[in-house]
């Protein structure tokens, strides 16, 4: 059965030590370097879940509304980030557009589902099939799940549709700004916090 190892090796210097018992808020650093070797995550791991959740509805919100508003041979109509990155695909930037979709679209929503499969069994103290794939999925996506990424990808929409289109002060604008802030703290969520999780589903694992 797998623990949690009792040893850490120091990311600065190699150096090993016997893992530290850490109380809420404490950080562990190594007494050569100064590296950080472990810090007590507990609080994080309790508000993961919630702020995922709530990250979902506001996904949902921002983009289930319209954005901007547009004119289209001669049509003006009101559409949402959808809507514009497709017609920004139409209208032959559609690398620009591709780009947009994954930024500001597929990954995050990608991201915040795997984090919803992951959290919720091991809320129950079970762990979901195919965890150890999807943890390693979630470290592979983890630079396209930046937030940095998202807000360049936003920042980038709002530039290239300011042209054709006119943003709209509505729900999915306001729903947007809520889920920047809920995903600057859902995306810095580190992937090593599962497996910490995992192990204290001991004896109850489902694969
Ligand atoms: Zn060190």
């Amino acid at each position: 059965m797998e623990r949690v190892p009792d040893t850490i090796v120091c990311e600065g210097c190699d150096a090993v030590y016997s893992r530290p018992t850490l109380r809420p808020r404490d950080v562990a650093r190594c007494p050569r370097c100064h590296s950080e070797l472990d810090r007590h995550n507990g609080d994080q791991r309790r508000r993961i879940l919630p702020l995922t959740v709530a990250s979902l509805v506001m996904f949902a919100i921002a983009n289930g509304f319209p954005i901007v508003e547009m004119e289209m041979q001669g049509l003006r109509s009101q559409t949402t980030l959808m809507g514009a990155v497709v017609a920004l695909g139409t209208e032959g930037k559609s690398l620009v557009a591709l780009l947009l979709l994954a930024t500001t679209l597929l990954f995050p929503l990608l991201q915040m589902c795997i984090l919803v499969y992951l959290l919720v069994p091991l809320a129950r103290r079970r762990r979901p099939a195919g965890f150890a794939a999807l943890v390693r999925a979630m470290q592979t996506l983890r630079p396209w799940g930046m937030i940095e990424v998202f807000l360049l990808g936003v920042l980038v929409a709002i530039v290239k549709l300011s042209s054709m289109a006119t943003v709209l002060p509505g729900p999915a604008l306001y729903a947007f700004m809520v889920l920047t802030v809920l995903l600057s703290a859902v995306l810095s969520f580190n992937p090593r916090g599962f497996w910490e999780m995992a192990f204290d589903t001991t004896g109850r694992e489902a694969d």
